[in-house]
């Protein structure tokens, strides 16, 4: 049995574990983890981990003393099956069980796989683990045509690395734009001619078909057209599917991710979920129901929960934030751009450094910052205050952010 059971030793996990101790709480806490390994960064796995330019031991949220010192028992390699709300206990893979006092959900997603013909063979890979990212470093030596499944953030990411590396990379984006979902138009232009130029074959508006194997392994993806596109690695990055079965099959609220309340409450008693499996109403979205994908929601709702179990009362409202590394650059977002109405450009993309203000109604609601990190820090004033610029001022980078946030 322990106080607090914690299932999901990523970033939302580990984040809930540190901060119920910093906050000084005194009773048992295990986190529980299906890896193996100590709960580390996501982020770098399709960045500066995969590239080589950084070790494993440089990407762990902290070093093993501290979850010994801090009295975090570490269940890895461990995976949750089912919960049982009523009896307040959770039964495992190897047929165990452990009680728990509260539970804290935070088990992220699997990334979705692809249906058609071949998307199980060797060769094709998803991002989303170490182990994912071992496995395709150890396949780069044999490797030259790279076929990245997906132009979101992890996709173009990764077609970054292995371009840089000097792998021949295909992108395969089924929209008219590369990260259609979550920017706007320019930025996706803006990407998508950078990658042109690092030599990537970015494809918009295509379908993919099979992926084409020999012997188990894959050799190829064929489009919906018969085009027929040779590679030695396929990779995958077209989203991830949030990991609530236990909770839904004990009777969770839920569809896309589990519900929580400003609390991050699950609807059974004592049961919480964060990070990017907990659907929960975000302000920055008009109140709109929604997960998000990113280290700042997880770790934010992280520490609402750590307060919320030691008896405070703070909602969950933090400004969202995200960025994105890409050959030399930076992106920074902050707020969400979703419905928005007009796009200011400030600062020109062809000098590599500019910003681009989402507003709605007037009023900024995010800010995608290239190589522009003042505009992203002053900007945030911006989101935070629901604050409604000149627009002509907004628009002339000369004008710093700040002035603009009284
Ligand atoms: P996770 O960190 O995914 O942790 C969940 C853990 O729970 C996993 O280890 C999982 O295996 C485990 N688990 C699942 N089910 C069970 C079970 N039943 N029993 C036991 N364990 C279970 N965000 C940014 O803000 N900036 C970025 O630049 C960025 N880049 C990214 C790059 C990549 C390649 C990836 C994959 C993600 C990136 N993200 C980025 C997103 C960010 O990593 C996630 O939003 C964050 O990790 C979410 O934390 P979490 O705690 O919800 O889930």
């Amino acid at each position: 049995h322990y106080d607090v059971l914690i299932v999901g030793a990523g970033h939302g996990g580990a984040q809930a574990a540190l901060t119920l101790r910093q906050q000084k709480f005194e009773g048992t806490i295990a986190l529980l983890g299906d890896e193996p390994e100590l709960p580390y960064e996501r982020p770098p796995l399709s960045k500066d981990y995969f590239s080589g330019e950084k070790t494993f031991e440089r990407i762990l949220i902290r070093p093993a003393a501290f979850w010994e010192e801090r009295n975090v028992d570490l269940l890895l390699g461990r995976r949750v099956v089912s919960v049982d709300p009523a009896a307040h206990r959770v039964t495992l893979a190897d047929g165990s069980s452990l009680g728990y006092g509260k539970l804290i959900w935070a088990t992220g997603g699997s990334p979705r796989r692809l249906t058609c013909t071949g998307h199980d063979v060797k060769g094709v890979h998803a991002v989303r683990t170490r182990a994912d990212v071992d496995t395709m470093m150890g396949e780069l030596a044999t490797t030259n045509r790279v076929v990245v499944i997906g132009g979101g953030y992890i996709g173009l990411e990764a077609a970054a690395v292995l371009s840089k590396l000097g792998k021949q990379v295909t992108v395969l984006e089924a929209l008219d734009r590369v990260l259609a979902r979550v920017a706007g138009e320019p930025l996706s232009r803006f990407y998508e001619a950078e990658h042109r130029a690092h030599g990537v074959d970015v494809r918009l508006n295509v379908a993919v078909d099979c992926i084409v194997e020999k012997d188990g392994r894959a050799v190829g993806v064929r489009l919906a057209d018969g085009t027929e596109l040779p590679a030695e690695m396929v990779i995958v990055g077209i989203g991830i599917i949030p990991a609530i079965e236990p909770l839904i099959a004990a009777g969770a609220a839920g569809g896309n991710g589990v519900d929580v309340d400003g609390q991050c409450r699950t609807s059974l008693p004592d049961i919480f979920a964060i990070g990017d499996c907990a659907a929960h109403e975000n302000g920055f979205a008009g109140g709109a129901r929604i997960r998000l994908e990113s280290v700042q929601n997880a770790n934010d709702q992280a520490t609402i929960v750590a307060k919320a179990i030691m008896g405070g009362d703070d909602v969950y409202s933090a400004v969202p934030w995200f960025w994105s590394n890409q050959y030399d650059l930076r992106l920074q977002t902050v707020g969400l751009s979703i419905g928005h109405d007009r796009i200011v450009m400030r600062g020109d993309p062809a000098e590599r450094s500019f910003s681009i203000v989402y507003l709605k109604d007037g009023r900024v609601i995010a800010l995608d910052c290239v190589n522009a990190t003042k505009d992203y820090v002053q900007g945030r004033a911006l989101v935070a205050g629901g604050i409604a610029p000149p627009l002509d001022q907004l628009a002339d980078a000369g004008v710093q952010l700040k002035t603009l946030a009284a």
